[in-house]
C-alpha cells in the first residue's frame, strides 16, 4: 500500500511540472524561484518590487481603461505626480458598485474578449459581483499559492484532502474533468455542502487509508469533521504536515478541536476570489501579507493602532485593474518584526467583513466578532448564525446536540441583549444544519440593518421547536 502510495505521489509530482510547463511555458521553474525569493526576501526587496509594480499598474490602468482615466482626471492625479506609495494613497478607492455600474469602463482596451476569464464572488448576503482575470494572473497567482501553500506542508504531488463546498467552484468543472484533475494532483475531497455523520465517518476510513499529508478545507466542515470524529472516539492513525484553512473566518474553537483532534497545525489562509491569497498565518501565527499579487492598504487614520476597510490593489490584474479596491473586510496592520524570519508585512487584526458589524439605534456599531465569543467553548452548539433584521429583531440559528441546556441559551441571549438592548427580541430558530449560501461561505454574524453593501431583506420563517 505505502509503495502505491508513493508511485502515486511521484506521478502527480511530475504531472505538476508537465501542467506548469504547459500552463506557463518552460521558464515557469526559474518563475517559481524568483517568486519564493521575493516572498522571502528582505523587506526592502519587497518594498521596491510592490512600488515597481504598483507604478507599473497604475500607468496601464490610466493608459488602457475608461474609468481609471476618468477617475485621474477628476482627481487631479497625474502619473507624474506619483513618485511613492504614500502618494498613491491620492487614488481614490474603488467600491464594489462602481464594479457592478461601470464594469465595461474598468476593462482594460487592449485585451481582447477572447482573452479575458470570467469570475464572480458568490456574494455570502448580496448580489454576486462579477469581475475579469486573463491567464497571466492566475500564473501569478498560482505561484504565490505554491509558495504559501508549502507553509502548510503542501508540496507538488502531495495527498491532498478537500474539504469543501463552493458550487461556482463546483459548477464549473464538468465532473469528469474534476475527477481528472483531482486524480492527477492528488486531491480527494469531502463535500462541504452535505456533510451527513454517514459520510463523514466514511471519509474518515477512507483517509485511514489513502494518509492525506494536507487538509484544505472550510473552517465550519473541518469543525463539523473533527467533532464527528471526536464524538465517535474516532482517531487518526496516520500524520498530517497541516491544515490549511480558507474561505471563511477561522473561529478559535473551530482551530482548537480541529488540531486536536487531526493532531496538526492550522494555517489560516485569507484571500478573496478577486484577489487570491491575500495574508498566510506563518509558524509563528502572524498573517503575512503576499506581495508578490497583491498591495494591501488601511483606509484609517492610523492604520497600526486603529483598523479600517482593507483596501487592496491586485498587481498582477491587467486585464481589469482593481486598485484600491474595497474589499468589504476590516483588519489593521501590525509593525512587528516576525519571530519567523518572513519580513512580508504582517496584517495584525483581522477583524472580518464589515456585514458583520451591527448597528444599535443609538448608532453603536458592534462588531460580530463580539457574538462569536459568546459561543467559544460551548460543545454543545455544533453551528450557530446571528442575524440582525432590524434595531429590535434578530434571529439566532442553532444546530445543537442532545445535551444543550435551556440555561446555556438564556446565557447567550442575555449576552446578545446585553449590547443590542435588553428588549431586543431574539428569535431562536432550531435546525438540523445552516444552509449554505450559493458561495459556500458560511457567515457567523450577518446584520441588515443600515448596511449599503446589504439592503435588508425578507424574513425567512423556518421551521422552529422552540
Ligand atoms: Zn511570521
Amino acid at each position: 500500500m505505502s509503495i502505491l502510495r508513493s508511485l502515486k505521489t511521484s506521478f502527480s509530482k511530475a504531472a505538476w511540472v508537465a501542467y506548469n510547463t504547459y500552463r506557463k511555458g518552460l521558464r515557469y521553474g526559474q518563475e517559481l524561484a524568483a517568486t519564493e525569493a521575493r516572498l522571502s526576501g528582505s523587506r526592502d526587496v519587497i518594498t521596491q518590487f510592490q512600488w515597481e509594480r504598483l507604478s507599473r499598474l497604475l500607468k496601464h490602468a490610466y493608459q488602457t481603461t475608461v474609468y481609471y482615466r476618468e477617475l485621474l482626471h477628476s482627481a487631479d492625479i497625474k502619473l507624474t505626480d506619483m513618485q511613492c506609495p504614500f502618494d498613491f494613497s491620492y487614488v481614490p478607492a474603488l467600491e464594489k458598485s462602481m464594479i457592478r455600474e461601470r464594469s465595461a469602463d474598468l476593462l482594460s482596451q487592449v485585451y481582447p474578449k477572447r482573452r479575458l476569464m470570467k469570475n464572480a464572488t458568490g456574494g455570502s448576503s448580496g448580489t454576486p459581483l462579477v469581475f475579469y482575470q486573463d491567464r497571466a494572473y492566475w500564473n501569478q497567482r498560482n505561484l504565490s499559492s505554491y509558495y504559501f501553500d508549502r507553509w502548510a506542508g503542501w508540496d507538488f504531488g502531495g495527498r491532498q484532502l478537500i474539504v469543501w463546498g463552493a458550487l461556482v467552484d463546483v459548477d464549473r468543472a464538468m465532473p469528469w474533468k474534476q475527477q481528472l484533475n483531482s486524480f492527477w494532483r492528488n486531491h480527494r475531497w469531502l463535500n462541504g455542502f452535505n456533510l451527513t455523520e454517514d459520510l463523514m465517518i466514511r471519509a474518515f476510513k477512507e483517509m485511514q487509508r489513502w494518509r492525506p499529508q494536507t487538509i484544505l478545507a472550510y473552517p465550519s466542515s473541518l469543525y463539523l469533521f473533527a467533532k464527528c470524529l471526536e464524538d465517535n472516539r474516532l482517531t487518526p492513525n496516520w500524520e498530517l504536515n497541516g491544515i490549511i484553512s480558507s474561505a471563511e473566518m477561522l473561529h478559535p474553537h473551530y482551530r482548537e478541536v480541529a488540531e486536536r483532534v487531526f493532531k496538526a497545525k492550522i494555517r489560516n489562509r485569507y484571500g478573496g476570489r478577486e484577489a487570491g491569497i491575500i495574508a498566510m498565518e506563518c509558524k509563528a501565527g502572524r498573517m503575512h501579507i503576499n506581495c508578490h499579487d497583491l498591495h494591501v492598504e488601511i483606509d484609517s487614520h492610523d492604520p497600526y493602532s486603529q483598523p479600517g476597510e482593507i483596501l487592496i490593489t491586485q498587481l498582477n490584474n491587467y486585464a481589469m485593474p482593481l486598485i484600491r479596491y474595497r474589499i468589504g473586510d476590516i483588519g489593521s496592520l501590525s509593525d512587528e518584526v516576525c519571530p519567523c524570519g518572513n519580513q512580508l508585512p504582517i496584517l495584525g487584526n483581522l477583524l472580518g467583513r464589515t456585514t458583520a458589524t451591527f448597528r444599535t439605534r443609538s448608532g453603536e456599531l458592534i462588531h460580530g466578532g463580539y457574538f462569536t465569543r459568546q459561543f467559544y467553548g460551548i460543545d454543545t452548539v455544533r453551528q450557530f448564525q446571528l442575524i440582525q433584521d432590524s434595531y429590535d429583531v434578530c434571529r439566532l440559528k442553532l444546530v445543537v446536540n442532545d445535551e444543550f441546556r435551556q440555561d446555556t441559551l438564556e446565557g447567550i441571549i442575555q449576552k446578545i441583549q446585553a449590547r443590542l438592548g435588553e428588549n431586543t427580541d431574539v428569535r431562536v430558530e432550531f435546525l438540523h444544519e445552516i444552509p449554505r449560501p450559493k458561495s459556500g461561505k458560511i457567515a457567523f454574524t450577518i446584520s441588515n440593518v443600515g448596511n449599503e453593501n446589504n439592503p435588508p431583506h425578507s424574513v425567512t420563517v423556518l421551521a422552529s421547536n422552540n
